[in-house]
């Protein structure tokens, strides 16, 4: 079933509840396993009771709230421009260069996998349109989306976090505040997100959003999904656009 095709609710299983999944990612999210089931159900209700302003959320995706989900995805429409790799050398979204090769001498996990993604994936980018809602106090900016491996090698950078599976945000500061302002904001920041988006600080927990702890993000928001199993990194998973992002599809029930 494609997403838009039928009302969604517990125990429906398919690629509409992965769309699903994926699109309220930023809500107590889930992986996007295509299985809703309660933590799902959970996403649901939040998104419900937080974004639409529902009194008693339902749970269940009828029409009115595919049609919040496509009003959310239009409040927070996210800056390619801003996303893009700056090297200039690869188009914006690296080459596809060094699927399945890791740094040599590390364990092959994902921290030190060097494939070039396809793109940002979209649940970490649908996630971050969740932070921006639940944290309008703050106005943000995107600082560092994409970086290649060329990026990364023109700047002395060995992390591959942002091979399109990482995002740093700024909170623009207001005038005389200064940098113990801004770390404290930065750190209240992450904890909404813990709270907001069931995401981690630090990487121990597997198929967990991520948060750069302060000790390295101190006057930033870094976040990102490299705790995913490979199932839940696939190309497909990746986008180059918001066309691409959104993937907007008529209401058809
Ligand atoms: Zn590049």
């Amino acid at each position: 079933m494609e997403f838009g095709e039928r009302e969604l609710k517990r125990e429906c299983k398919g690629p509409d509840v992965v769309e699903l999944q994926t699109r309220l990612a930023g809500f107590r999210g889930t992986v996007p396993d295509g299985d809703f089931g309660p933590a799902s159900e959970r996403q649901v209700m939040n998104f419900q009771r937080d974004y639409m302003k529902m009194a008693v959320p339902s749970g269940v995706v009828d029409r009115a709230t595919m049609q919040a989900i496509d009003k959310f995805a239009d409040d927070f429409p996210l800056d390619f421009k801003a996303l893009k790799c700056p090297c200039k050398k690869c188009g914006g979204y690296g080459q596809g260069q060094f699927k399945g090769r890791y740094f040599a001498g590390r364990p092959r996990i994902e921290a030190y996998h060097r494939y070039e993604y396809p793109g940002i994936h979209r649940m970490l980018l649908w996630a971050l349109r969740a932070v921006f809602l639940y944290l309008p106090e703050h106005e943000f900016v995107i600082t560092s989306g994409y970086r290649c491996s060329v990026d990364n090698t023109n700047n002395n950078r060995t992390s591959t976090n942002h091979h399109g599976k990482a995002v740093d945000i700024d909170i623009v500061m207001k005038p005389r505040e200064d940098k113990r302002a801004d770390m404290l904001k930065c750190d209240a920041a992450r904890g909404r997100i813990v709270e907001t988006g069931n995401a981690q600080i630090g990487w121990s927990a597997p198929n967990c959003k991520a948060l750069e702890p302060s000790n390295i993000a101190p006057t930033w928001v870094h976040y990102d999904v490299r705790c995913y199993e490979p199932k839940f990194l696939k190309d497909e998973a990746f986008c180059t656009s918001l066309k691409e992002l959104n993937n907007r599809r008529p209401i058809a029930f």
